[in-house]
């Protein structure tokens, strides 16, 4: 078995494989896409210590470091169950194999949901963002629309209205859902329109990037258009559980519960980043919950019985 086996290859995993790798145990790291969400980045401007890079670049920067040390890459390899017993903590493979370790760190990561309306897709990257800490700056002083109306949305839409020239909320629902205090704020703020029963029917653009969005007003059926040049879409990060539901407790949005150190309900079993109840999600925070992890399962290890 593995002293410490890692589920999920994304920055929480790779920081949590070099830290457990480096108090020589053995450490296996398996994952269905190594480097995460990462791949899908474009810009990456807010990891501490690099001024900016690539998403892919850093996904192999990450692979690399990993590499340096005796760690076992099992990658490709989807998880579909985690099985805890007496001693080990066994994980089942979709191929039918399966993997066991003394210690076991999930970190499965998160997906934004999307919208699925023409143009999303397309533009991704170049138009349309998901992540306002990450890609508000590129939108400065231009026109964004914000998708969502619910907390993610409305803080964003205030986050942005910061930075950005004007920003338009669409809600789809007849009322905001975001907690009153924020929906106070920002309806505050002169530069911020807001537009609910609108549902997002297609993000325009020139074939390159975001020219603007269309939506229909659900009352009257009408279609209209706002040009812009940029869509934040907030309406959820979904977490990579449905694995593991019923057997780990989990938040009402479906994130593993995890404590300061990322342990979980389930001894020996840790967790870490976007996966997690961790209040933000970015890839400098998801680095060092994977150290936490890491360090708690060696703590956790060397406090256990000798076998
Ligand atoms: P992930 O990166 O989601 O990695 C999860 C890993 O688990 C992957 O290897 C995945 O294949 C694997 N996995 C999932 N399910 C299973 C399973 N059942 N079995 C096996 N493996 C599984 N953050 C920033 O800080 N700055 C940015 O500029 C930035 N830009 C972003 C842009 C985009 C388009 C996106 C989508 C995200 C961006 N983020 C950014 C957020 C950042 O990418 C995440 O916070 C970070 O990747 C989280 O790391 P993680 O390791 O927790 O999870």
């Amino acid at each position: 078995p593995y002293d410490v086996l890692i589920v999920g290859g994304g920055p929480a995993g790779a920081a949590a494989a070099i830290y457990a790798a480096r108090k020589g145990i053995r450490t296996g790291v398996v994952a269905e896409r190594f480097g995460g969400q990462v791949l899908d980045t474009l810009a990456i401007e807010n990891f501490v210590s690099v001024k900016e890079t690539e998403g892919p670049q850093f996904a192999t920067a990450l692979e690399q470091h990993v590499k340096a040390y005796d760690v076992d890459i099992m990658n490709v390899q989807r998880a579909e169950a985690l099985v805890a017993g007496d001693k080990l903590i066994e994980v089942k493979l979709a191929n039918g194999g399966v993997l066991k370790g003394k210690t076991v760190i999930l970190s499965t990561g998160a997906r934004w949901r999307e919208v699925n309306v023409p143009g999303e897709r397309e533009y991704r990257n170049h138009g349309v963002a998901y992540c306002p800490h990450c890609d508000g700056p590129l939108f400065k002083g231009k026109r964004v629309s914000v998708i969502g109306g619910g907390n993610s949305g409305v803080e964003a839409a205030i986050d942005l209205a910061g930075i950005v020239s004007h920003v338009t909320l669409l809600e789809f629902a007849a009322e905001l859902k975001a907690d009153a205090v924020l929906v106070k704020k920002l309806k505050s703020l002169s530069n911020v329109t807001i537009i609910t029963s609108a549902q997002t029917t297609e993000i325009t653009g020139d074939g390159k990037k975001v020219n603007g969005i269309s939506y229909k007003e659900r009352e009257t059926g009408e279609v209209k258009h706002v040009e812009l040049e940029g869509v934040f879409v907030q309406i959820g990060l979904v977490p990579n559980t449905e694995w593991l539901k019923g057997t780990i407790a989990l938040s009402k949005h479906g994130e593993i519960e995890i404590d300061a150190r990322g342990q979980t309900s389930i001894p020996g079993v840790f967790a870490a980043g976007d996966v997690t109840t961790v209040p933000y999600k970015q890839i400098v925070i998801a680095v060092g919950a994977g150290a936490t992890a890491a360090l708690s399962a060696f703590d956790h290890l060397i406090r256990s019985s000798v076998d």
